[in-house]
């Protein structure tokens, strides 16, 4: 089991990576754990079938009754109609201030309980449990939020977990596209900061197949990026900007499909092609560079071909209600060099002569 440290201003917290990591609450959390009056799992429904005994039983050990509430499985958990029923589960059954949630499932399910805890009372404390490889990125640095019918994570506040607790037993039943999703999100974060540690995970043959070993090690490796950019800049006014990269061009194409054919990380892959395209005009980035990339992308079962679903408009309106955009300008999040982030401007002009780049680079290259 691996330890990392998280520090942002106000609030100092440990991220746990391995195999048995809920038998912490019976040791280095027991005091935690007992000065809470009241304890309460917000489980992701999926997740709670496959591996609540798992929590449970390491709970039990602390000795604790352990309500829990049980959450419609992924995305479909983060509406104000699940919040509000959360929120009224609590009073029934009693918690006040001093009360602690924990959050199982992936990073729906962490959104939600994250910001249940925030506004529970003003807000109480809370752990994640986070179950899935994306997770290693929604966990940690306390970004909570719902959905509204008028767009995704639109209602939400800052709130950093108490502990992060990342049992990676529970990966043996993740879907090939949900890990596909986090690994995505994980050389994200290796091509945001690290050019050497980028090129081992392009030759990485075990990549979308990971052994459990090999992944722990990587995904601390990602957590620490992570970590440092939100120590850096909690409240995303500067460099926790860099985390969205291959994000505006991916979250186009994940809002044009209705959310769900795609996995979330399986359309930042898209995105990040894009970007690199960008970044080969705004930045030093090689051509060859990109279609290494794309070569990498679709030897480990990404598709490209919902590039070519919708029209460079459709994909423009979803541009430009990004978060990112202000005042109607698209920003997007290029590199100089891999390892090198910048926030550049985008003319509408440009969008569309690289969507056409990119289209046709698939195709020449064969990636499509
Ligand atoms: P998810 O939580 O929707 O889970 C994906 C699917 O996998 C669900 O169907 C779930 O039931 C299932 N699942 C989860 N763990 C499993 C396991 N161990 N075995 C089998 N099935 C399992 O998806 P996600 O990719 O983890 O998270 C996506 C969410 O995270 C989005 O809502 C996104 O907005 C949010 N997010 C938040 C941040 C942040 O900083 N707060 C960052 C990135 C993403
Ligand atoms: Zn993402």
């Amino acid at each position: 089991m691996e330890k990392l440290t998280v520090s942002v201003k106000e609030h100092t917290y440990n991220v746990h990576v391995g195999s048995n990591t809920y038998e912490l609450f019976a040791t280095e959390y027991a005091d935690l754990i007992s000065s809470t009056d009241k304890i309460g799992i917000i489980a992701d429904a999926h997740v709670a079938k496959l591996h609540l005994p798992l929590l449970k039983d390491a709970l039990a050990k602390t000795g604790r009754e352990i309500s829990v509430k049980i959450v419609p499985g992924g995305e479909r958990c983060k509406t104000p109609d699940v919040y509000v029923e959360c929120q009224s589960f609590l009073l029934k059954e009693g918690f006040t201030r001093n009360s602690l949630l924990l959050a199982f499932g992936g990073g729906a399910c962490g959104d939600l309980t994250g910001f249940v805890a925030a506004t529970f009372m003003r807000g109480i404390r809370f752990i994640q449990c986070p179950t899935t490889v994306l997770a290693h990125d929604s966990a940690v640095g306390g970004k909570t939020a719902i959905n509204m019918p008028e767009g995704k994570n639109m209602v939400g506040s800052f709130h950093q977990p108490s502990a992060v607790l990342f049992d990676t037993d529970v990966f043996k039943t993740l879907p090939a596209s949900e890990m596909r999703s986090g690994m995505a999100e994980l050389i994200k974060h290796a091509f945001i900061s690290d050019a050497s540690w980028s090129d081992e995970l392009l030759n990485e043959q075990q990549f979308s197949a990971p052994s459990i070993e090999w992944l722990q090690k990587e995904l601390l490796q990602g957590i620490k990026v992570k970590a440092q950019i939100v120590g850096e800049d909690e409240f995303e006014h500067s460099t926790r900007k860099f985390l969205n990269f291959g994000h505006t061009f991916g979250h186009a194409v994940e809002a044009a499909s209705g959310f769900g054919s795609l996995s979330h990380g399986e359309c930042v892959m898209i995105g990040m092609g894009y970007a690199f395209i960008l970044s080969e005009k705004h930045g030093d980035i090689p051509s060859e560079f990109t279609n290494r990339y794309l070569r990498f992308a679709k030897h480990n079962g990404y598709t490209f071909e919902s590039v070519f679903s919708y029209s460079f408009e459709e994909l423009l309106s979803y541009m430009q209600k990004d978060k990112k955009a202000s005042f109607g300008k698209m920003n997007f999040v290029l590199l100089k060099e891999v390892g090198q982030p910048f926030v550049q401007e985008i003319s509408t002009a440009q969008c569309l002569e690289v969507f056409e780049e990119f289209k046709q680079r698939l195709e020449s290259g064969g990636i499509v």
